[in-house]
């Protein structure tokens, strides 16, 4: 990994006074000036990975700094097949040399704050980073506010594993572990949140699981919607794999918890019923990463409000706010989507720094959900912008009782995009 950074770039009394732009708009590209502008990404995830990547590779003129809170990235997709057993923990943890090779900065570090006017970063150890643009990709963070008795404490008793990485190994040894015919309880959370169909793909692939190694476990799903993606297709599988194993309650009929006990190791919900369980997922309500809202760019909401032909901040002046942390209209908090949003933002801002040409945005996202090994479902759809908002059109889905052979080849085409999307955020396979 790289760490070399400037002297000028540390110095806040320098502060950005070398380094003075005007906020670039789209359609007006900033002057070309004799030093090249510098970027800073704040987030290693498919967000911020793939921008310093696309903008490094294409314009390499630029100076682009990565900050990135850990020395290596395990993904939250692929990580509910992990759970099942169906990838390894190395097949989803991806480090950042590959980005450092291409040139890109890559700064292991926590930012805390921006000074949006001085357009400064500030890192948790004191370090400062001053940039001519900067990009926001933290993904989530959770609300411990939100659900009586969950706090970071809490989480690692009744793990959320929605944050991949030792969450994703504490929920599957507790599960793994679990006694037999004991219950595996889901608190599945409120809209919006990180990938629609990520907590009933990972009940779908704990039963498959459970079917291998403790056949009489339950499962609970304690959720607080009144419906959910995907369901249709989800619970035709939960009927032809794991039938009368998976139960789920929805938000008006006892679904929504607000209370946690990790001692007693229940949940409570609005009604004051309480439920028992050996293993507990405890998914909260979810916001922008943190550094989103110390920096000024959430509104009311806790995500940040961004311009849909850039994902620009519709609040602070040359900040880009990528992946979940952003409201980005239709599309959902994903991975491909984060993707795509980078690539588009990318293009913006090269244009916007060095000139280079702009081409028609549009953005695009997929969501394969693994309902068992050989049994891959799908939803996606193109999004632009139209009238002030990122607008999807062309969506589709599976439909339930599709051939066995299709869903076999949708896992080969979840493998294949798994591939693609990690060369290009990490430049690695
Ligand atoms: C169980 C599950 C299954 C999923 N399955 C899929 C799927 O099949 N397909 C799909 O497309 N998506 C899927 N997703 C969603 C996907 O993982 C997220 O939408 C995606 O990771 C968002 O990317 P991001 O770059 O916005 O944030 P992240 O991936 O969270 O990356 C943010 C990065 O920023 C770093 N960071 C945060 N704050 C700071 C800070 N202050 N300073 C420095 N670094 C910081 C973090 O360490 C992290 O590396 C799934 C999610 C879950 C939980």
């Amino acid at each position: 990994m790289t760490i070399s950074i400037g002297r000028r770039r540390f110095n806040r009394a320098l502060g950005a006074s070398g380094l003075a732009v005007a906020a670039g708009t789209l359609g007006a590209p900033l002057p070309l000036r004799a030093e090249a502008a510098r970027v800073v990404i704040v987030g290693g995830g498919p967000g911020g990975a793939t921008m310093a990547r696309f903008l490094k590779q294409d314009a390499p003129e630029l100076g682009v700094t990565l900050v990135e809170a850990n020395p290596v990235h395990t993904t939250c997709f692929y990580s509910n097949l992990y759970l099942g057993g169906l990838v390894d923990f190395e097949d989803i943890t991806h480090g950042y040399d590959q980005l450092a090779e291409l040139g890109v900065e890559v700064v292991q570090g926590r930012a805390v704050g921006v000074d949006a006017e001085s357009r400064i970063l500030e890192l948790e150890d004191g370090t400062t980073l001053d940039y001519d643009k900067l990009v926001l990709a933290p993904g989530i963070a959770m609300r411990w506010d939100a659900i009586d008795g969950y706090d970071e404490a809490a989480a690692e008793i009744m793990p959320h594993a929605f944050q991949a990485g030792p969450q994703t190994r504490l929920l599957k040894e507790q599960f793994m572990g679990m006694r037999e015919g004991g219950t595996f309880l889901m608190v599945a959370p409120p809209n919006p949140y990180r990938c629609p169909p990520g907590p009933y793909e990972r009940v779908s692939l704990v039963a498959h699981q459970f079917t291998q190694h403790n056949p009489t476990a339950k499962i609970l799903i304690l959720d607080a919607k009144p419906s959910f993606s995907k369901q249709a297709l989800f619970e035709e599988a939960w009927r032809t794999h794991y039938p009368g194993m998976i139960e789920w309650v929805p938000g008006d009929f006892g679904g929504k918890v607000v209370a946690v006990d990790t001692d007693a190791m229940t949940v409570t919900n609005e009604d004051g019923e309480v439920f028992e369980a050996d293993v507990i997922n405890c998914i909260p309500p979810q916001q922008a990463g943190l550094v989103a809202a110390a920096a000024g760019a959430t509104d009311e909401s806790g995500w940040c409000p961004v311009e849909p032909d850039s994902m620009a901040s519709t609040i602070l002046p040359d900040v880009v706010v990528l992946g979940d942390a952003s409201l980005a209209g239709d599309m959902p908090k994903s991975g491909f989507s984060a993707n795509s949003q980078a690539k588009v933002a990318a293009m913006v801002l090269r244009h916007e720094l060095t000139g280079s040409r702009l081409f028609p945005v549009r953005y695009r996202n997929t969501c394969w959900s693994s309902t068992a090994p050989e049994d891959t479902v799908k939803i996606g759809a193109n999004y632009e912008p139209r009238d002030g908002r990122i607008t999807s059109f062309d969506g589709f889905v599976s439909e339930v009782g599709e051939s066995d052979e299709l869903r076999r080849e949708q896992r080969l085409e979840a493998d294949a995009w798994y591939a693609s999307i990690i060369a290009e955020t990490f430049g690695t396979s």
